[in-house]
């Protein structure tokens, strides 16, 4: 079991990362940018590089070395990992520190940043000057959906690693391997399209999979204004529940961290604890409100992959149904409207998506779009 074996359907990116381990002439550097689309494995990536750069065999996947790597308490392994909206600058000032630090253990100091993507432009700068002038055993590697998401002067002083969404085929194996059913992880390989985290939800995890039928379900009910409104405003609540599940638990561990520190100290600290407290508060706000944006995302995504199909249906087309298990429903909604409809209706969900990046309010988001599938 290597590190590499995370790594489904990569293998060229393997290739790269183990040529610049093993130290062949012009294969290292000390800034690395993984790119990918969601679910391909960015973040797994870099902390398999991680692992491999620690671990004197380059990644076995079974010694201290690579074991604390990939769990994040190496003392040369930093992971920043947000759930935040933006990385600042006083973070990437503090990763800089560290970045200067030499290794503990003798080998790299590895910084991963799993959303580059986040950080505001004087975060950038700070993190520009950085790789501009790397300390020797020094590495970073950023992580975003595509490599236009980082500033140009980041990208251009970074190495390039683009990973690719995986086959179902690989996808299949790696569920399989994990003692999934055949079946079972032929359906969840098939419907999450490449994207391996939601596969292994849906081959695992019996709610994700009545949450995609709920959701695959919302065509059909969409007969007049009531229960389009209805719709939007389940798809809401249902969001804002699952996110509020997510979160509760991490806000509560904060907050009695902080608490614990405010207890102890005193007089003129402790006026400056109250108000550390009211700004954890402001970001916990702000991290329910990217996990509802999230969790919605993930509907406008089932949403497209249902008229994708009843367009494959409308065309004649040869490729196969992705939701198979839709297949009255959609052939259906096929029948009844035309293709031309159904285009509108995949420009309505991209509509829909592009109205929540630019923070208008989900609820009106969603009324809009149920309206427009109608
Ligand atoms: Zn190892």
């Amino acid at each position: 079991m290597s590190v590499w074996d995370a790594l489904v359907g990569q293998g060229p990116v393997v290739d790269t990362l183990q040529r610049a381990i093993s130290g062949q002439a012009h294969a290292m550097t000390h800034a690395w940018l993984f790119t990918g689309p969601a679910g391909s494995g960015r973040s797994v990536a870099a902390s398999a590089f991680a692992a491999g750069l620690q671990c004197a065999q380059g990644g076995c996947g079974v010694c201290q070395a690579c074991l604390t790597a990939r769990a994040g308490t190496h003392p040369d392994v930093t992971v920043v990992r947000t759930e935040q909206l933006s990385i600042g600058v006083d973070e990437v000032r503090d990763l800089v520190r560290r970045a200067a630090m030499s290794p503990t253990l003798g080998r790299w100091q590895t910084l991963i940043i799993e959303d580059a993507d986040r950080m505001t432009e004087r975060g950038a700068d700070a993190l520009l000057k950085a790789i501009e002038e790397p300390a020797d055993r020094t590495v970073w590697m950023l992580c975003a959906p595509t490599a236009d998401d980082v500033v140009v002067t980041v990208r251009s002083r970074s190495r390039h690693v683009g990973l690719v969404t995986p086959s179902q085929a690989a996808v299949v194996q790696l569920l399989t391997g994990e003692g999934v059913a055949p079946d079972q992880a032929e359906f969840a390989a098939r419907v999450s399209q490449g994207h391996i985290g939601r596969a292994r939800a849906l081959a695992t995890k019996p709610e994700a999979a009545q949450r995609r039928r709920d959701i695959l379900a919302l065509p059909a009910q969409l007969t007049g204004l009531g229960p389009c409104l209805k719709a939007a405003a389940w798809a809401v609540t249902t969001a804002q529940a699952e996110a509020q599940a997510a979160t509760a638990p991490l806000d509560a561990a904060e907050q009695d961290k902080l608490a614990a520190v405010l207890a102890t100290s005193s007089g003129k600290a402790a006026r400056g604890m109250a108000g550390q407290m009211k700004d954890l508060e402001e970001q916990q706000a702000l991290r329910l409100k990217r996990f509802v944006r999230d969790r919605l995302d993930s509907v406008l995504g089932e949403l497209t992959s249902y008229y994708r199909d009843v367009l494959v249906v409308q065309m004649s087309a040869q490729a196969g149904l992705v939701n198979q298990d839709c297949g009255p429903s959609i052939r259906e909604v096929a029948q009844t409207t035309t293709a031309e409809a159904t285009i509108g209706r995949i420009d309505a969900i991209v509509e829909c998506r592009r109205a929540m990046m630019s923070n208008v309010a989900p609820q009106l988001a969603f009324e809009a779009l149920m309206v427009s599938l109608a």
